[in-house]
Formats: C-alpha cells, sequence, structure tokens
C-alpha cells in the first residue's frame, strides 16, 4: 500500500510542504487539512489590496488545477483536534479519524488578543486571515476614526491602507517607539517621520487598558487616562504560534514547535515547519521562532526532503518585507546583538535609505527602504559571512554592487 503523509495546515508551509513532497519524488498519498474554507492564500495581502472591495478572492498560493494534477488532497474546513502518536492518526473535528505514515505540522499562529474591560464591543477587529479582512473591509465603508493598538508592521501596514482610504488614523504603541522589537532607532523614526507626513498620528508609550462604548466602541483607554475616539478598533500586538495539538502529542514545545535542523520533531515520522516552529539555524547560530513567508516556504522545502528520506539542514538567513504607502522595505538577516548601525542615505528626509547591522564588523542584517540593490548585495554579504568596510557601506555614491569587494 502506498505510504500517506499527512500535512496539518494549509498555508503558505503546508501547502509549499505538499509541493516540494511531489518535487522531491513522494510517491504516495498527500492529504493536506486546513481549518479554513479556502484554497491555500497569500497572507501578507491582507493588509493591503485585500481590503478593497474589487478584490472578491483571496490571493491563491496555487490554483486549484495545482492540487489536482499533483494528486494532493485537500480537505478544507477540516480541524484536526487529536494526534494518536502510538496509531498514528489524526482525529478530526467531525469525528473522522485518518491513517498517517508521515505527518507535518504547519499549524501556523493565530492573533493574541487582547484582553482588557469592554473587549467584547463590537468595532474592535483582528488581522490574520481572509474572513478577518472582509470583516474589516465592511466596518471600514462606514467608520472615519480608526485606533490601531500595536506599532509593528502590522498595524502600520493597515495605518497606511486605512490612510489611503480617507479614514482618521491613530496608532497607539506601548513603547518609545514603533518597530522597536525589529528595528534600529532611526529606522522607527523614519516610519514614524513617514506616517505623520501621511496625516496618521502615533502616539508611543501608551498602554490600552479599557474600551469604552454602549454596544460599539468609542474611545480606547490607556493606562495614564488618556483617552482616544475611535469608531473602529484593530488589534495588532502579536501572535502566538498553535502548538497545543503538537504538544497534547507529547511533543516537546518551546515558543514553537522544537524541530532540528532538518525540521524533524523528536519522532522520526514528524515534521514541522513555518510560524509554529522553533528551529536551529547554524547561520545565525541560535535556535529561533520565526514569523515570515520567506522561511514559512525554506523550512517547508527542508521538511518535506526529511519525509522523503533526503535530509539536507536547513540553513538560511532569514528575510522579510513590508510594503506601506510608497515604500517597500525588504530586510536582509537577523539583527540581534548588533553594535554599530551604519546608515546609507537620508533616514530624516525622503524615502529611500539603508540600515546595516555589524556585529564586530562584520554584517548581520540591513533594513532597506525603496533599495532593492542594496538588498540584493546585503543577501549576498551575508552569505559569504564578510567584514564590511562601514565607510565603503555608507557611501551613497558608490555603485552598491561595489560593496561585495568592500
Ligand atoms: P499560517 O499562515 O498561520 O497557516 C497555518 C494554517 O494552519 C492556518 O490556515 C490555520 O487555520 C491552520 N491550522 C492551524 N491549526 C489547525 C488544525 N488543528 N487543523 C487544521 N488546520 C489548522 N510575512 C512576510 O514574510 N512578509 C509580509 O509582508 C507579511 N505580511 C503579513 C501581513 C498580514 C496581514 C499577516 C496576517 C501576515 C503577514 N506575514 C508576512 C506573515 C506570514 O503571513 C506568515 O509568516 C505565514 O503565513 C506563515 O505561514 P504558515 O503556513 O507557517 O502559518
Amino acid at each position: 500500500m502506498a505510504e500517506r503523509c499527512i500535512i496539518i495546515g494549509a498555508s503558505h508551509a503546508g501547502a509549499h510542504l505538499a509541493a516540494c513532497l511531489r518535487m522531491s519524488g513522494w510517491k504516495g498519498d498527500i492529504q493536506l487539512i486546513g481549518s479554513e474554507p479556502y484554497l491555500p492564500y497569500h497572507r501578507p495581502p491582507l493588509s493591503k489590496t485585500a481590503l478593497n472591495v474589487a478584490v472578491s478572492d483571496p490571493q491563491w498560493l496555487r490554483p486549484a488545477a495545482f492540487y489536482e494534477k499533483n494528486n494532493i488532497e485537500v480537505l478544507l474546513n477540516t480541524e484536526v483536534t487529536h494526534i494518536d502518536r502510538a496509531n498514528r492518526e489524526v482525529q478530526l473535528a467531525n469525528g473522522d479519524s485518518l491513517a498517517y505514515d508521515k505527518l507535518a505540522f504547519c499549524t501556523g499562529a493565530r492573533v493574541r488578543k487582547l484582553r482588557i474591560p469592554g473587549a467584547d464591543l463590537n468595532g474592535i477587529y483582528y488581522l490574520r486571515d481572509w474572513q478577518d479582512a472582509l470583516n474589516i473591509r465592511q466596518a471600514i465603508s462606514t467608520a472615519k476614526k480608526a485606533v490601531l493598538i500595536g506599532g509593528g508592521y502590522i498595524g502600520l501596514e493597515l495605518a497606511a491602507s486605512l490612510r489611503k482610504k480617507g479614514l482618521d488614523v491613530t496608532v497607539l504603541e506601548m513603547t518609545e517607539r514603533v518597530l522597536q522589537r525589529v528595528t534600529a532607532p532611526e529606522v522607527s523614526i523614519f516610519f514614524s517621520r513617514v506616517h505623520h507626513e501621511e496625516g496618521v498620528e502615533i502616539v508611543c508609550n501608551k498602554v490600552a487598558s479599557e474600551f469604552l462604548g454602549d454596544g460599539a466602541v468609542g474611545k480606547v483607554r490607556c493606562s495614564d487616562g488618556s483617552e482616544f475616539d475611535a469608531d473602529l478598533v484593530i488589534v495588532g500586538i502579536g501572535v502566538i504560534p498553535n502548538t497545543e495539538l503538537a504538544q497534547s502529542a507529547g511533543l516537546s514545545v518551546d515558543d514553537g514547535i522544537v524541530v532540528n535542523e532538518f525540521a524533524q520533531t523528536e519522532d522520526p515520522d514528524i515534521v514541522a515547519a513555518g510560524d509554529c516552529t522553533n528551529h536551529p539555524n547554524a547561520m545565525l547560530n541560535t535556535r529561533l521562532r520565526l514569523e515570515s513567508v520567506p522561511n514559512a516556504m525554506e523550512q517547508a522545502k527542508t521538511a518535506a526532503l526529511s519525509v522523503c528520506g533526503k535530509p539536507q539542514a536547513y540553513a538560511a538567513h532569514p528575510w522579510f518585507w513590508s510594503d506601506q504607502y510608497d515604500m517597500k522595505l525588504q530586510i536582509a538577516g537577523w539583527n540581534q546583538d548588533y553594535d554599530q548601525v551604519v546608515l546609507r542615505g537620508d533616514y530624516q528626509h525622503g524615502r529611500s535609505f539603508v540600515a546595516w547591522y555589524l556585529k564586530q564588523g562584520k554584517l548581520i542584517a540591513a533594513d532597506c527602504i525603496n533599495r532593492p540593490k542594496e538588498f540584493m548585495v546585503a543577501k549576498q554579504l551575508l552569505a559569504k559571512g564578510l567584514a564590511v568596510d562601514a565607510h565603503h557601506v555608507a557611501d551613497d555614491s558608490l555603485d552598491p554592487r561595489s560593496l561585495l569587494n568592500s
């Protein structure tokens, strides 16, 4: 009998894992199980184009015909509720059980909820899936004053989208600057300035402590007593990895399902990929959990190779992007523990510059805003693991490609 691989979670990691299984020679059955009612789709547009009424469907990762042609059975609207490792079976919410030979967790992450008084009022939204985007789209058709809680990527992308639609937008950030967790102060200053130029109010050091309203939200109150009017609130305060299923199956979990460099859990028949994993990265010499499409795809490939008995260690520098207004931020590398930031271009004026993050003279990451050439160069420099000359990379008059020889 043909072997069967079951993939739990039909999104970036799950869909790519299914495709990579076929590319890597898996001849057995593949069942891709997703709790959402849609075929796998791109999540990044949810904070941008998906908010336009003209967009009728999610942007599919692959057309329906792809799954048919590659003999990938997709079970939508289907939630896996339990794993029986001893009998190698998954149980579904509808009571059915399915047998597996190999199993993949691609369960991703869910939004972190803000549990403060008034959290149940109408007009308060979160954004993770297509249905959330439809709900927000509906709300912005009548709303006038939006408060976005959280000055991370989701909050800032939504601020740009809502502003474009003419709403009054305020972003409340609990730390002293937006994007504090992920960027240097200069990059935060840059994004605050641009949002200000576009008419967004960004208020830092504000901890939302209560929603006020009669049935629907009318104000956000902060811990210092300040209040902000709102007829629409969107909370973007991070995500929680979906690890409960793995944990109850007895697998190790530590801010993500613990996997090795081959995306394998401690069970030789179970792999995991994407936002739900805590994995080692040899290039960074650390374990980490990433929330990004490129990581979901790379890890899915690694997991597929392991399932096919052709293990290859995951070894990729992280990268990420964020689109806001006319700006594309592209991030290469991981800026953890940097000891120097070198700037190329003017972050105080205009909309294009680079922040290079160095550690002991070596490039470890770069934030490139409207600088695609420098982004490509940064990726190559990271791959080579070279030391860079700070004066050289700061000199905006030099052709970016010459930095490869710095
Ligand atoms: P997910 O996409 O979270 O998918 C997991 C799937 O598993 C979900 O469909 C879930 O319903 C399903 N599932 C979970 N448990 C079960 C179960 N028990 N049974 C069945 N199904 C289950 N990343 C970037 O790199 N660049 C961007 O610009 C960017 N923008 C973003 C904008 C928005 C608005 C959002 C929400 C995310 C953005 N991201 C971006 C992050 C990116 O979308 C995630 O990193 C990526 O989706 C992770 O893929 P995944 O497959 O690991 O998990």
